[in-house]
């Protein structure tokens, strides 16, 4: 191999498969991994169920999460919990086994002349009791945690001290993550960076390219064979970082890639509706029916659809921005157009509750205007639903507002020209898909979010969408205050609270919810109720308890009240978090505030600050707090801006966690890029994309059929993320 620095023998065989056919050498990598040594039916079952691994090419793309510097040992005496995984060489001094039945435990103390320490095993006690040695001297990694008030290692790795270095050796120890399960048989993060040097040194050379060579030379990375080679073996910490580099990048590049060619794809082949006027709808709207003046962010964000639906091209655009920013103004007037131009507009919410607040909403804004609006949920009823398909499909009906109920069959418009979904995230594929498909010629699409997503995860999950955020707030409010009380000062709390009601304004109280523990949750809130019912007693103060196992005519009922002033405190679970709108409410508690995510937090501070009082937002926390929790806290009280607090999350959570993608999923499972902090190369990777598909929209060039090859591939393997263009 050139460059690495490194011989392989290759065995004889070897030179048998670079003989034979290209389709022959590609299915050697498609073999199999239970052939390989130390392999078998058994443990390759394993693989296959816990990582997904089923062949040599899926096993050399299974990448280290990370690499520990094994040239540096430290002294026991030098540890602190909050080091990174380190290793230390010292000789076991004794061993027992402690605890019954499921708090048993191995324990061993291990020193090396400048102190002692304990590693301690939960899992396959007995096995490593008659592993390890007393007397013997041993290399341990781990990473040094506190338990039972010393300083140890839980489940350590270890080796002998005198052995001799696997086959092929490097400072750089890879680790790769295994599950309970394997590393219960035995099938650890060292056995499979064993399995890697066998399979790089059987196969490495039917590895194929997978990168244009002049992009290799122009951007100076490693070929695909040296960087793989170098991320299981590194030769140096340089080598390993050019090699990460070079995976990475190839990663994010075909992702935008895909997304890229999708968008131009559909660019070039789908004729857009030309909605080329703004007529009487919108202009009678804009000065007559229009109280105030639109923000700047408004104005450029309608000026981006306007555009995008005067172009000949069909809109596919996301519209971000915080609650309350005033994005169905913005939904509104876009729809105006499409009227204005002889279409027919709709708009899916996902929820009824949003579906009937923003039927009202139109209403109130078209009001004395001619147009026939109509709302449709599950429980529209049937009279009323046939008089709604009727009126679509004569094109009499101009806009229709609904749930998912929108979807169905029998709804059939004569000519959507516009359609608009609200909180896209949670809806799936196919339902956007369906939406789109209601006209024959695909109409516009704008899908709005009030969950900001960092712009690393939006460029991957709508990579191929245009994006338009909203970042200004209408003029008048203030912003809400945050406050973190902890436990001890919650008779502070309720004198505010006092404070507040006297004032004439309403008070939300939130707890946690999780299904888990329904039970504790809703006795937690229940408790709550009853203790504040003494704080705040009847008749002076007035309380309304509200959660998602009541009858919806009863939360309907408290909600109304809440509504029209009648309940100074609103106690409840989360359900409150969307659909409410009280511009008296002007507090928000939240109880047990280190038990919900960044997300859920922000979403629920949403519903204050919606007049024109100061509102206020008070975490409530227990005294002490994790490191993760008051990070989360911290950043809650300092900041009011969505799109930093998801980016603080993703950093806390990993990007798969990010509300908004849990439930449709990440698209593209990231082998080793990190959406959190490889946003650099995330935007040059979708640079280089972009470069290449201008130039080359069907990648027809000779020096492109590798990129052409692969997107082949990827296809039949990835998720067919954005059918809603
Ligand atoms: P979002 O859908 O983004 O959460 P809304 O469209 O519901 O926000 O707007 C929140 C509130 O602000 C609504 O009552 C709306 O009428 C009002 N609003 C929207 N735009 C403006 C503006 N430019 N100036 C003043 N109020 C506005
Ligand atoms: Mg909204």
């Amino acid at each position: 191999m050139q460059g690495t620095g490194i011989e392989i023998s290759f065995p004889q065989s070897f030179y048998l498969y670079i003989t034979e056919g290209g389709a022959f050498m590609a299915d050697k990598l498609q073999q199999e991994i239970k052939f390989l040594p130390g392999v078998g039916p058994r443990r390759a079952e394993l693989f296959n169920k816990e990582l997904g691994i089923y062949t040599i090419k899926d096993l050399l793309y299974y990448f280290p999460y990370k690499h520990i510097d094994r040239t540096r040992i430290y002294s026991i005496a030098e540890l602190t919990p909050e080091m990174p995984y380190i290793q230390v060489k010292g000789k076991i001094l004794g061993k027992e086994i402690t605890g019954v039945h499921r708090k048993k435990r191995l324990v061993a103390v291990l020193g090396d002349g400048t102190g002692t320490m304990e590693l301690v095993w939960f899992n396959g006690i007995r096995w490593i009791q008659e592993d390890i040695k007393e007397g013997v001297e041993y290399l341990v990694f781990g990473r040094p945690s506190v338990f039972n008030g010393k300083i140890s290692i839980i489940h350590p790795e270890m080796e002998g001290a005198d052995k001799k270095e696997a086959v092929i050796t490097s400072a750089l120890q890879p680790f790769y993550s295994v599950t309970e399960k394997l590393r219960n048989s035995f099938l650890t993060s060292k056995f499979i960076h064993k399995l890697e040097g066998i399979i790089l040194q059987q196969y490495l050379p039917l590895v194929k390219e997978t990168l244009p060579e002049y992009l290799i030379k122009k951007l100076n990375f490693l070929s695909l064979q040296e960087a793989l080679w170098n991320i299981h073996y590194p030769v140096s910490a340089e080598m390993l970082r050019r090699a990460t580099m070079r995976l990475k990048f190839e990663e994010l590049f075909y992702i935008q890639l895909t997304l890229l060619s999708r968008k131009s794809n559909r660019e070039r082949h789908i004729k857009g509706f030309v909605f080329s006027k703004v007529g009487d709808y919108f202009h009678h709207f804009y000065q007559h029916n229009l109280s105030f003046s639109l923000t700047e962010a408004q104005k450029r964000v309608i000026k981006e659809i306007r555009r995008d639906m005067g172009s000949g091209r069909q809109m596919n655009r996301l519209l971000q921005g915080d609650v309350g920013s005033g994005k169905t103004l913005v939904a509104l007037m876009a729809m105006l157009i499409a009227l204005d131009n002889g279409y027919q507009a709709c708009l899916m919410a996902p929820t009824e509750i949003l579906a009937q607040q923003h039927y009202r909403t139109f209403l109130r804004f078209l009001e004395g205007m001619d147009v026939y609006v109509h709302l449709l949920t599950g429980s529209s009823k049937k009279s009323e639903r046939q008089e709604i398909e009727e009126a679509l499909k004569s094109g009499k009906l101009q806009i229709l507002i609904g749930t998912h109920a929108l979807l169905e069959d029998n709804v059939e418009f004569s000519n959507l020209g516009l359609a608009i979904i609200d909180e896209q995230h949670r809806f799936g594929v196919v339902q956007r898909a369906r939406l789109r498909n209601k006209n024959a010629n695909p109409p516009h699409v704008l899908v709005m979010t009030a969950t900001p997503i960092p712009r690393t995860l939006a460029m991957t999950l709508y990579g191929d969408l245009d994006v338009s955020v909203i970042d200004e707030l209408p003029p008048g409010r203030k912003p809400v205050q945050t406050i973190h009380f902890s436990e001890s000062r919650r008779s502070e709390m309720y004198a505010f609270l006092k404070k507040q009601i006297a004032l004439g304004r309403q008070i939300y109280i939130v707890y946690p919810l999780i299904k888990e523990s329904e039970k504790s949750d809703y006795k937690a809130l229940e408790q709550g109720y009853a203790a504040l019912q003494k704080i705040f007693p009847e008749p002076h103060y007035r309380l309304c308890m509200v959660h998602g196992k009541m009858r919806p005519a009863e939360k309907d009922r408290a909600m109304m009240a809440f509504k029209e002033g009648n309940i100074h405190i609103m106690v409840a679970t989360t359900v409150i978090e969307v659909g409410v709108d009280v511009p008296n409410a002007t507090v928000m508690v939240i109880e047990n505030a280190e038990r919900f995510g960044l997300s859920q937090l922000h979403q629920l501070r949403g519903r204050v600050g919606r007049g024109g009082e100061q509102s206020f937002c008070i975490l409530m926390t227990g005294n002490k707090l994790t490191n993760d929790a008051r990070r989360r806290i911290e950043i809650m009280v300092s900041s009011n801006n969505g799109f930093e607090i998801a980016e603080v999350d993703m950093k806390l959570r990993g990007p798969g966690d990010i509300e908004g993608t849990q439930q449709s999923g990440m698209p593209f499972n990231l082998r080793i890029a990190n959406l959190a902090q490889d946003g650099q190369l995330l935007q040059y990777a979708r640079e280089v994309a972009a470069e290449v598909i201008e130039k080359d929209p069907e990648l027809e060039k000779p020096e492109h059929s590798v990129l052409k090859e692969q997107l082949k591939q990827q296809k039949t393997q990835s998720f067919e993320w954005s059918l809603i263009g």
